[in-house]
């Protein structure tokens, strides 16, 4: 089966659809939360992902939008919040709202969850400590995560924890341990390169491969500022920071 995963999508159409444009024949679209904040279209990326049969989770940014705290956030991060909750429409607002915060699709040996398994909207899962700990409770082989907008893995072979830096095009074998794998960012990367990131994961070949793919961005730098959102959300998409 061939499964596409994104995160961090972040109202963020013009990426949406060169990824979706991108992927090809698959059986699933799987997302791991903030579909929504920062972005200029937040009903348009949902009724896509409704188009798309995508299945996925709630991010802090999802959860913000359903009126849920942005007291952590940082001033955009939170304008941006405060845009998007006076600008989604009803079908938008329960499509969020609605989104689960852990889950494992039918038959699939993998959990979904934005931040951790410990802790499904806030954890960054970004570093071997946090890795372990959420190992230790997983209750199925691997694990899908997103939230920190960098693609990694860190997969536990023969009693090793280790961490793969990922980059487009590379490869990670599933069969020989248990790993937690994170796509990427979708709409606003964070790991230097502006193109969005996903990842597809071949469950009969057990691998996963990751992808990065060109997008407008120009295009979504005027929809950020012609919407009124902060001009340094517009601005860090060209450097993918
Ligand atoms: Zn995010």
């Amino acid at each position: 089966m061939l499964i596409a995963v994104l995160s961090d999508i972040h109202s963020n159409l013009r990426a949406l659809d060169a990824v979706l444009g991108s992927i090809g024949t698959v059986d699933e679209v799987w997302q791991l939360g903030d579909v929504v904040g920062y972005g200029p279209d937040p009903d348009a990326v949902v009724r896509r992902l409704v188009e798309a049969g995508a299945i996925g989770v709630k991010g802090n940014h999802d959860d913000a939008a359903c009126g849920g705290s942005i007291e952590d956030f940082s001033p955009d991060a939170r304008r941006a919040a405060e845009w998007t909750r006076t600008h989604i429409g009803d079908a938008t607002l329960a499509y969020l709202a609605g989104l689960p915060e852990v889950l494992t699709p039918d038959g699939a040996d993998f959990t979904l969850a934005h931040g951790s398994p410990r802790d499904p909207i806030e954890e960054y899962l970004d570093s071997k400590l946090a890795a372990q700990d959420s190992l230790a409770i997983l209750e199925t082989r691997h694990c899908l995560v997103g939230h920190t907008h960098v693609p990694l893995v860190f997969r536990e072979r023969r009693g090793e924890l280790e961490r793969i830096a990922v980059d487009r095009e590379s490869r990670v074998e599933l069969n020989d341990g248990r790993a937690i794998l994170n796509p990427g960012s979708v709409g606003q990367p964070r790991d230097g390169c502006p193109d969005a990131s996903y990842l597809i994961l071949d469950t009969t070949a057990g691998h996963a491969t990751w992808h990065r793919v060109p997008y407008d961005i120009p295009g979504v730098q005027a929809a950020i500022l012609a919407a009124g959102l902060p001009v340094r959300l517009a601005q860090r998409l060209s450097y993918g920071r």
